[in-house]
């Protein structure tokens, strides 16, 4: 679904990005990991033309990411990031509609979409519909940040350690959270993170970044069974 060919981020005098080819496929949970640094972020802003690449080539569905608008870039990716970014005096029905409402898409099936979505996080709408974004825990932020991506349906869920602030147990029920809805709908995703747990438990395809250069990727058994070399190595036996 995306595609990444050789490609290159500088910023000032700093090469950020190395030369990365990373193929994004339909259907699956792919992970980056890497520590602090090692350029996640800047690879998941390139996909989603937050950032632009320097060198190389990024294809989205087929087609040159800078050939799409920004607002059907918007439509067809949800973002998820580590701060939930809610709006804190809108509804969470409002924050949930953000990207219907950019669409037009008529009250009710906003409303009706909203509820879906809820229930589908385990959260009763008529309970959290109306709430505001300092009503919720953690978790339950989060949640929704997760539920705004989803809303107008993407077709791929672009998650930046989407859980990195939660406490370990409102972290594993969304871990889990997240594997029951890809299972349900088989939508593809990039998720980021530096927890190596996260990633094992999550990834279809597993990518080590390091300083901008991809280390290993491939399914997340065969690099345990197989790491490449020492970094990998002290990458999996970390615990942080
Ligand atoms: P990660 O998400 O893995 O922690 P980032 O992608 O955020 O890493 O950053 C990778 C590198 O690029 C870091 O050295 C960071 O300082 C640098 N960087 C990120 N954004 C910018 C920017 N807007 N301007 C200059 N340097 C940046
Ligand atoms: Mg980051």
């Amino acid at each position: 679904m995306i595609h990444f060919e050789h490609v290159s981020k500088i910023f000032d005098d700093q090469t950020v990005i190395d030369d990365l080819s990373l193929h994004i496929e339909r259907g699956k949970i792919t992970v980056i990991i890497g520590t602090s640094g090692s350029g996640k972020s800047t690879v998941l802003k390139m996909a989603n033309r937050l950032l632009e690449h320097d060198r190389g080539r990024i294809l989205f569905a087929g087609q040159e990411i800078r050939s799409f608008k920004p607002e059907d870039i918007r439509r067809r990716m949800g973002y998820v990031i580590q701060s939930t970014g809610l709006f804190p005096h809108w509804t969470v029905a409002q924050n949930i509609g953000t990207v219907p409402q950019l669409l037009h898409w008529r009250k009710e099936k906003i409303h009706a979409r909203v509820d879906e979505l809820l229930t589908m996080l385990s959260l009763n709408p008529d309970e959290y519909r109306s709430r505001f974004p300092h009503e919720l825990s953690g978790g339950q932020q989060q949640r929704i940040g997760v539920a705004r991506a989803m809303a107008a349906d993407p077709e791929i869920l672009l998650m930046d350690e989407p859980f990195g602030a939660l406490d370990p147990i409102t972290r594993a029920g969304l871990q889990a959270e997240l594997k029951r809805i890809h299972r349900l709908f088989g939508k593809t995703i990039l998720l980021i993170t530096h927890d190596i747990d996260e990633a094992l438990m999550l990834a279809d395809h597993l990518v080590l970044l390091d300083g901008g250069r991809i280390v290993q990727q491939g399914d997340p058994l065969s690099i345990m069974m197989q790491p490449a070399n020492d970094k990998v190595i002290e990458f999996i036996g970390r615990n942080d």
